[in-house]
């Protein structure tokens, strides 16, 4: 599994020519041949062939059924492994619809069941000698139409757009991901199918469409994958809210490469009006936030990590709002927060002027003293001096902490001294 792409790409080969000689037809298949025609290094190469799973895994001793139900065996080869998929008629749709049984077919039906025509497409790497082209181009196998949608930049659903939806609702937000991350428009028909479908994705798991709003977030265009949702009018049961396309300023203002749950949360202020003012955000953080948050939670099945995440990033807003009210210790204290600097960027995102400003200059000297220094007192001092273990040891702790980042003490012996005095 390790080693760059290009390997990946020389394992995939060496399985077509493989099961070549062993007599059957095998290409390269799917988003491998999409990325590969757009000049993209592909994430992995997936074979598609004729071949029974049997018949795989007879030809790679070291190999193993995946999905045996799909007819997925994975071969490692080359310290990689890489999906080998027979030929079928069905896709494997989830959620209690899953086809039973899978039926082999040949690379035309195989085609046809995939999602959309960018996504349908066959590569042959061989030659008629059944060897790698010298010049490692592949012949590319189109039953779909896929080539000219590549050219022309847009998706489309193979076969009639609302039946390929129905089959799998979860296509619909596959869509709006492939359209943002490509920077495809998505062609009329099957925009409208979406649109007329929307309401049905609430069928699918939890899980799976949290998979894909995740992926979304994380990829390389999250506020235009956010926009087509919403304008797809797959918000609505995405995160089980009325349908609202607002404007995104905040999630289009994030650094690239956020965290899913700093853009979750950037997209939350956007869409509950608390974008465009701290003050609003704050409001929010402070008011509204958590029922938001419970739905958003349920609706995308947030991991742990991820809830923490963004409740976090809300309120650490909410504290830093209140930045000027705070002495030295608060606001080291504040910085020194493990979500400080995405907290910061969000805030910076809602309003880059005003507060972030301030806030960014009077935090540099801060972070120049140092925001999380070596406590000078530790409770095994207070209990030297005579203290009971119990809560008051650490209430106290606290107090010399915030009078050491004050800088009201100076030294350990001044700060045991301090503490001294107030046993
Ligand atoms: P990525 O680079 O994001 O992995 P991909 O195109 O490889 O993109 P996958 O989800 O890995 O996408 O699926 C591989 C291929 O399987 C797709 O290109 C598509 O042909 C087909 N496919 C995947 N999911 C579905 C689905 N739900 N319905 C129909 N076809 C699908
Ligand atoms: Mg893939």
């Amino acid at each position: 599994m390790t080693g760059p792409a290009t390997d990946a790409r020389g394992a995939a080969v060496r399985i077509i020519r493989e099961l070549g000689r062993a007599g059957h037809t095998a290409y390269l298949a799917g988003g491998c041949v999409r990325d590969a025609q757009l000049g993209v290094e592909p994430k992995d190469y997936d074979v598609a062939t004729e071949a029974r799973p049997e018949v795989v895994r007879s030809v790679f001793k070291r190999s193993q059924y995946v999905g045996e139900a799909f007819g997925v065996v994975l071969v490692y080869i080359n310290g990689h492994a890489i999906e080998v998929a027979t030929f079928r008629s069905e896709w494997g749709y989830e959620d209690g619809r899953r086809p039973s049984g899978v039926e082999f077919t040949d690379a035309q039906h195989d085609a046809q069941r995939r999602d959309f025509t960018i996504n349908g497409l066959f590569a042959d790497p061989l030659g008629d000698d059944g060897e790698p082209n010298a010049d490692g181009k592949d012949r590319i196998i189109d039953f779909v139409g896929g080539r000219l949608d590549l050219q022309d930049r847009v998706l489309r659903a193979i076969g009639k757009p609302d039946e390929r939806f129905a089959e799998d609702y979860l296509r619909m937000l596959r869509a709006a991901r492939f359209a943002a991350r490509l920077g495809f428009t998505i062609d009329p028909e099957t925009a409208e199918a979406i649109r007329v479908s929307a309401k049905h994705l609430g069928k699918i798991s939890r899980e799976r469409i949290g998979q894909e709003v995740m992926l979304m977030l994380t990829g390389p265009m999250p506020a235009l994958a956010a926009g087509l949702i919403q304008s797809l009018e797959l918000d609505g049961t995405t995160f089980n809210e009325d349908h609202d396309d607002v404007a995104l300023p905040t999630l289009g203002a994030l650094p690239a490469g956020s965290s899913y749950a700093l853009s979750l949360a950037a997209w939350m202020l956007d869409r509950h009006g608390a974008s465009g003012s701290l003050d609003a955000a704050a409001v929010f953080a402070d008011e509204q936030a958590w029922p938001v948050l419970r739905g958003w939670r349920k609706a995308l099945c947030l991991s742990n990590d991820d809830r923490a995440g963004l409740a976090d990033a809300l309120s650490l807003l909410k504290r830093a709002h209140g930045w000027s009210a705070l002495g030295v210790a608060k606001r080291k204290r504040l910085l020194a927060r493990p979500g400080w600097a995405g907290a910061l960027a969000l805030i910076r995102a809602v309003e880059p002027d005003g507060l972030f400003q301030v806030i960014e200059a009077q935090a540099q000297p801060l972070i120049a003293q140092g925001v999380e220094p070596k406590p000078w007192v530790t409770g095994d001092d207070l209990i030297g001096m005579g203290l009971k273990p119990g809560p008051g040891i650490g209430r106290l702790l606290d107090r010399v902490y915030d009078a050491q980042l004050d800088g009201r003490v100076s030294s350990r012996d001044e700060a045991l001294a301090w503490a001294k005095g107030r046993l």
